[in-house]
């Protein structure tokens, strides 16, 4: 497909980034690309199904990126997941596992009515964590979750076989 195509075309590995032994996979050449941003984002829009959602939902911070871009273009909301102490009013929080030790993500209590209808975007899937996390803040909050949708997944690490809560999209899968 020349869409997918043009937005792989425009993602950078960058070798032992942000250590050694770690190939990063830099979207900024897709970012300052104006017809390869303008793709990705039609991209993700075009491959939700069904019920268009109330809300996207992004996470910190390249999530914030694409998941403005998206709710803008289908005319939804947008819900802010960040980093712990960021957010300024009362918040849920969930912890997950990283390699090394544990990092937490965060959202407003209010962000949402019960039963909206949510996506979550990400730049990147790789274990998963991250997703997950932002998955079960939806929930505690009485949201219901549409899918999960990235620019790119790693799939050599399997997150999809732990995501069963809800659809799991992304434009390229390396
Ligand atoms: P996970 O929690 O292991 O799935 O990691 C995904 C999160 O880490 C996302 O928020 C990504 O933005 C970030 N991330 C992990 N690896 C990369 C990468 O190679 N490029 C860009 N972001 C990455």
């Amino acid at each position: 497909d020349a869409a997918v195509a043009q937005v792989e075309g425009l993602i950078r590995d960058i070798p032992d980034f942000p250590k050694p032994g770690i190939i990063f996979k830099d979207i900024t050449p897709l970012l300052g690309d104006a017809a390869g941003f303008r793709t990705a984002v039609d991209l993700l829009a075009d491959s939700i199904e069904g019920p268009m959602p109330d809300y996207i939902v992004g996470t910190e911070s390249r999530g914030f990126i694409f998941g403005a871009a998206l709710a803008y273009h289908i005319g939804a909301g947008f819900i802010p997941v960040r980093k712990p102490g960021k957010l300024p009013s009362d918040v849920y929080a969930c912890e997950y596992k990283l390699e090394y030790g544990t990092d937490a993500l965060e959202v407003h209590r209010d962000a949402l009515s019960q039963g909206a209808r949510t996506l979550i975007v990400d730049d990147l899937l790789a274990t998963g964590g991250t997703a997950r996390a932002t998955g079960d803040l939806l929930r505690r909050l009485g949201a219901e979750m549409l899918g999960y949708s990235f620019v790119i997944e790693l799939s050599f690490l399997n997150a999809r076989e732990h995501m069963i809560d809800a659809p799991v999209n992304a434009i390229v899968r390396v």
